[in-house]
């Protein structure tokens, strides 16, 4: 039975995993080693598969070496400073990672299997043993647009982006939600006063918003009642590295020939979970809707094409109905005015899902 080693797990993108490998009863097929860098000889979680009862130094590269897999959500600082000591050691195991920092390695590839299965076979064919997910509002545009990436009908494509705060982590959301109670502590005698007015209510809250006495950590600024037009770190030409990524890990994933451009503005919003995604693109020639449309929705079995209309646009295309699914809907899909080869469209997608730990999952199944 192999040994499998989850570092990680109890962060935002591993406690998804976990979720998932446990619906999808994974754990069953081998026997699981759960790490922690912070809560060393604490209990494990409970599964339902053979597993050591304690949590393992994720440090310890004697033990990493004795797994035969590793998953890996517990970010880039961990695995730049563990992966190539392993490697080191001589260790063959394959490397299963949800951080960024080992992505554009030649040898490594990105996974999205329902966009890229066949790359991923060769790859596997081939020898290749590190297999990293994708920047996840990349992966959610390809699993969106996969139908027109996959017949080569894009020419460029802008995507702006409204990304959750759980994409920075468990802590940025407790953050968000500490926020929220903050704010709504400082009004809730003006709430409840039939005198106050509506702008006595928005001045207090402006008010302290603005003072050091929200709890702000992970954004430098208030999340709540805000949104963040920067995400990462500046990267070059204006861009940040999470704009960045969006043409490199998008070339890298489809193991195209051609670079397509891909370009982005991207921007922290207050919701909990799932990235929005607005998209202009063009297309190499003019095709009507109704193919556009078929094509996206002939993809793969969980991209939604939902009709552009308002009842089905609320209904179906906001983060909050779209949490802790794996449906990627696409709407709002029409022509612009500027060209008959410019296409809008709207998707929404649960980051922590195909954006993060399923990919992760299926590669491991697809090993086993
Ligand atoms: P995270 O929530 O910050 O978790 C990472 C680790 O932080 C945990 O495994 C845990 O490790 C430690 N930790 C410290 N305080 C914690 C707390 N209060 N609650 C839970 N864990 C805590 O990070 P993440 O969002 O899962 O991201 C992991 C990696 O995946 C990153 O490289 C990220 O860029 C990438 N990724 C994230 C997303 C996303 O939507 N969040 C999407 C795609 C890729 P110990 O048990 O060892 O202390």
């Amino acid at each position: 039975m192999k040994n499998i080693g989850f570092v990680g797990w109890r962060g935002m993108v591993g406690s998804v995993l976990m979720n998932r490998m446990q619906e999808e009863r994974d754990f069953s097929y081998f026997h699981s080693t759960f790490l922690s860098t912070s809560q060393i000889g604490k209990y494990a979680p409970s599964i339902q598969g053979k597993q050591e009862l304690f949590l393992q130094d994720a440090y310890n590269i004697e033990l990493l070496n004795s797994l035969d897999i590793i998953i890996t959500c517990q970010g880039s600082t961990y695995s730049n400073i563990i992966y190539p000591k392993l490697r080191k050691t001589g260790w063959a195991g394959y490397w299963i990672d949800s951080a960024s920092s080992l992505r554009m390695n030649d040898d490594a590839i990105i996974i999205l299997d329902p966009v890229n299965q066949v790359f991923i076979e060769k790859s596997l064919n081939n020898g290749i043993k590190t297999f990293i997910g994708g920047n996840c509002t990349v992966s959610l545009m390809l699993m969106s647009l996969g139908g027109l990436f996959s017949k080569n009908l894009i020419e460029w494509v802008f995507a702006s982006t409204y990304q959750a705060a759980s994409g920075y982590g468990a802590r940025a959301m407790r953050e968000l939600l500490i926020q929220m109670g903050q704010v709504y502590n400082t009004v809730t005698d003006f709430l409840t006063s039939s005198t106050a007015t509506i702008l006595d209510i928005e001045h207090t809250i402006t008010k302290f918003s603005k003072t050091d006495s929200l709890l702000v950590d992970c954004f430098k600024v208030p999340l709540v009642g805000n949104v963040i037009p920067w995400i990462g770190n500046y990267m070059c030409d204006g861009q940040t590295q999470e704009e960045w990524k969006g043409q490199a890990e998008t070339n890298k994933i489809l193991n195209t020939s051609e670079s397509i451009t891909v370009d982005s503005l991207c921007v922290r919003v207050g919701s909990l979970r799932c990235h929005s995604q607005a998209f202009v693109l063009k297309l190499k020639k003019d095709i009507c809707l109704t193919e556009i449309e078929e094509l996206i929705q002939s993809h793969n079995e969980w991209v939604k094409v939902i009709p552009n209309d308002m009842k089905q646009s609320l209904e179906n295309l906001t983060p909050i109905m779209v949490s802790g699914t794996l449906e990627i809907p696409i709407g709002r899909l029409r022509k612009l005015h500027t060209s008959n080869k410019h296409i809008a469209a709207f998707s929404v997608g649960d980051q922590l899902l195909w954006g993060a730990a399923e990919p992760l999952r299926r590669m491991l199944r697809q090993l086993l």
